[in-house]
């Protein structure tokens, strides 16, 4: 994840199915980004299950990171992932608040805790935020405001260099590319919550790389790089397209932007 890279980053949510298809799925990742690191880097995040299968594979071209984490290190909660437990499998990065997991119903609260618990274990917190729907006159600036304030409430000030935001309005997840935010769109927003971030963390925040996220797929991943004023994608579904996916490196190792 270096910083003056676009960074792509695969959110393989709840897939493949099992460790053998992962590898394939990663191996066939790792060729593509194989010729392509001079202008960008490329991350995946698998289930937890497939963390430590995977960071073996890993190296400097891919990188791996976990979906989710708990914010504490040991103690009585079953099911949760801690921090540590990530790091140790590999993650190099943790995705916090995504939207899905925002949906079950995890609150900003939640997503602020998570966010300094990844940040203190030496990880890259990428949080995830955007707003429900979009309104003509902009209302929705507001409360994408507060949804940014309240996940970084207990995230110390010192950790702010760690962090990557995605900007993915929940509107814009999961759909065909045409229902995708728009360049114009996107880059007012990346403005928007490095102006907040900025009012939050001082000027750091304004050096915080703001990445897309939302039915970004080779007919709108050019457009978007070029007017979206960002510093990469996250991407779904279009992750799970090997060759999909390549050409998204391939556009932002080439892309003169
Ligand atoms: C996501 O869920 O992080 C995402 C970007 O999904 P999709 O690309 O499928 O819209």
């Amino acid at each position: 994840m270096k910083k003056g890279k676009k960074l792509i980053i695969a959110n393989w949510k709840m897939n493949p199915g099992g460790a053998d298809a992962a590898r394939e799925l990663f191996l066939a990742t790792r060729r593509a980004a194989a010729g392509a690191t001079r202008r960008v880097s490329v991350a995946v995040c698998p289930p937890a299950p497939f963390l430590t299968v995977l960071s073996r594979l890993a190296n400097k071209t891919v990188i791996i990171g976990a979906q989710d984490s708990f914010w504490r290190n040991g103690g009585h909660y079953t099911g949760e992932i801690a921090p540590e437990m990530l790091k140790d499998a590999g993650a190099q990065f943790v995705l916090s608040g995504h939207s899905e997991r925002r949906e079950r119903g995890e609150t900003d609260d939640m997503v602020s805790r998570k966010t300094q618990a990844v940040l203190r274990e030496g990880m890259t917190a990428v949080v995830c935020v955007g707003e429900k729907v979009r309104d003509e006159n902009g209302a929705f600036f507001s409360s994408l405001r507060e949804q940014i304030k309240a996940s970084f409430a207990r995230v110390q000030r010192r950790f702010i260099t760690d962090v990557i935001i995605a900007y993915e309005p929940l509107w814009a997840i999961g759909k065909n590319w045409r229902e995708a935010a728009r360049p114009e769109d996107v880059r007012e927003a990346a403005i928007f919550i490095r102006k907040t971030l900025s009012d939050i963390f001082g000027d750091e925040g304004v050096l915080v790389p703001v990445l897309y996220g939302g039915s970004v797929g080779p007919e709108n991943a050019e457009g978007l790089l070029r007017g979206g004023d960002i510093a990469g994608f996250l991407v779904g579904h279009e992750s799970l397209d090997p060759e999909a996916f390549a050409f998204l490196i391939k556009l932002a190792n080439e892309a003169k932007v």
